[in-house]
This record gives structure tokens, sequence and C-alpha cells, in this order.
């Protein structure tokens, strides 16, 4: 028996090797577009999803934090020829204190009236615009605390100009009450600061010297006259700690808490030195 012949195998048999080798090339081809077809889509579609919220974020966040409590409202004009009034005032700010200051006396309903330092406003000129959008009156308090006196005349006038005029720059108010430091004035001063008018005060908390809070407090309602104007500082952290009690206390005393200006019914003219308003 010779060896059998080979029988040829059928056609389908021949063609596997050809099916299995197309398949098998287009399942190479087929993984390799598909793990790039994810992985370039993916990128696209993460960057779209990080990119498309994004301003939508920024819209919802903005408004909230920064936004800043609306003033207050007005209050009724006060008639300090019918009835008792007081005026609490601030010097040698504006200072790290102000904030808190203005805080309280926007959460008392107070107006008062600040008297700054020309070198502290341009320090701060944020906190003396905020004096006036709170309703405050801002005027000068020479421009480093010098005493006016030991000055020459013209030299402690241009300063307490250069004062009012960085006040102006800082609120846009223009003011021409001076507080002179030490309540250090004469007439030859006076007289040389044309067109200005000080501010002096009747009553002196001692804020300054105490730092005591319930000092500040009996010194405020003690020594308190119907048109005293009080002396306080900004830069005294237990004046804004003894603000409460000092405010209730001249209340319960039946007096109305007013700006100086607002002492007197009309404008105050220049070339004053006043310690005090009207006694009605
Ligand atoms: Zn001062």
């Amino acid at each position: 028996m010779g060896p059998q012949p080979r029988s040829r195998p059928p056609l389908w048999q021949a063609s596997v090797p050809l099916i299995i080798g197309v398949f098998g090339a287009g399942l190479v081809a087929f993984s390799l577009i598909l793990p790039t077809t994810p992985t370039l889509s993916a990128p696209v579609a993460a960057k779209a999803t990080i990119t498309a919220p994004a301003p939508a974020e920024v819209s919802k966040q903005a408004p909230p934090s920064p936004l800043p409590e609306p003033p207050p409202p007005p209050q009724e004009p006060i008639d300090c020829s019918k009835v008792p009034c007081v005026a609490l005032t601030f010097d040698d700010g504006p200072s790290p204190n102000s904030a808190g200051l203005l805080d309280q006396l926007r959460a008392l309903g107070v107006k008062a009236t600040f008297f700054n330092t020309g070198q502290n406003v341009v320090n701060h000129p944020d906190q003396v615009k905020r004096q006036v959008d709170d309703g405050h009156v801002v005027a000068g308090h020479s421009w480093n605390h010098t005493d006016m006196r030991k000055q020459k005349p013209g030299k402690a006038c241009d300063d307490a100009a250069r004062t009012a005029e960085a006040i102006r720059n800082a609120s846009g108010v223009e003011t021409i009450l001076v507080r002179p430091p030490y309540g250090g004035w004469n007439q030859t001063v006076l007289s040389a600061c044309q067109g200005m008018t000080f501010i002096l005060w009747n009553v002196d908390t001692l804020d300054w010297s105490t730092h005591d809070a319930a000092k500040i407090t009996d010194h405020a309602l003690n020594d308190s006259k119907p048109g005293s104007i009080i002396l306080m500082h900004d830069t005294v952290p237990e004046t804004v700690d003894a603000l409460p009690g000092v405010v209730a206390g001249l209340r319960d005393l039946g007096y109305a808490l007013v700006t100086v200006p607002e002492l007197w019914t009309s404008p105050i003219t220049p070339g004053q030195a006043i310690y005090s308003g009207p006694h009605p």
C-alpha cells in the first residue's frame, strides 16, 4: 500500500487561515482604533465639562461676598434749637480701628464728626470715603499732628489746606473745619488760616490717657451739657468698646446725637474758634 494520497483540503478549510488572518488584522485595526477614539474624545469631553461650568461658577460666586452693606437710611433732621444735642467727635484717624468704629456707629444709628490728619487720610482713603458714605462729617486735624502754635502761621495753614485737599481727593467733600492738635491755637494762626474755622471741644473723655471704657463713659455722661462737643479718638480701641454705653447713656439723658454742623441751624461761617454749640 502506497502512501495515501493527501487529499486536498476543501476550499473552506484552505480559506480559514485567510479568514482568521483578515479577521485578526481587522481586530488589531479595530483595537487600535478603539482605544484611540475614546482617549481622543475623552480630553475634549473633559475639557468641555471643565470649561463649561466655570463661567457659571464665577457668576454664582461673585455677588454674595464683596457686596457692601447698603448705607443706612437718612435720618430725620434734628433741630438742636428745640432739643438738647451733643456731638461725638473722633480725632487722629483714620486708623486700624476705623472699620470697627464705623461699624459700631452704624449699628447704633449715630452720625459723628471725624477730624482726620492729612497723613492718615492719604494712607486710608477708603476709610475717609466710608466716613462720608455712612453720613458722618469729615474735617481736618493738621497734616501730621503738629501743634499749630509751634509752626509759622503760613506753614500751619498750608498743612491745614493740604489736609482739606486730601479729604476732598478721598471723599469728594469740601471742609472748612479744622481741629488744631492739642487744642492749640491763637488769634494769629486763626487769622492766617483764612476761610477756615477751628472746632475745639468742651468735653474731653480722656480716652487717649485712660484707655478705660468705664472712665471714658463716665466723662462723656457726667461732663456733657446741651451743645457739648465731645472729644474722643479713632485710634483708641477702648473708645470703640465704650461707644454703646456712651450712646445709650447720652440718649437716656435726653440728648440727640448729631454732627458738629448740626448743632447750629445755619451753616458754620469761617474765621471762628468754637468750643461748643448753642444751648437751647
Ligand atoms: Zn489729635
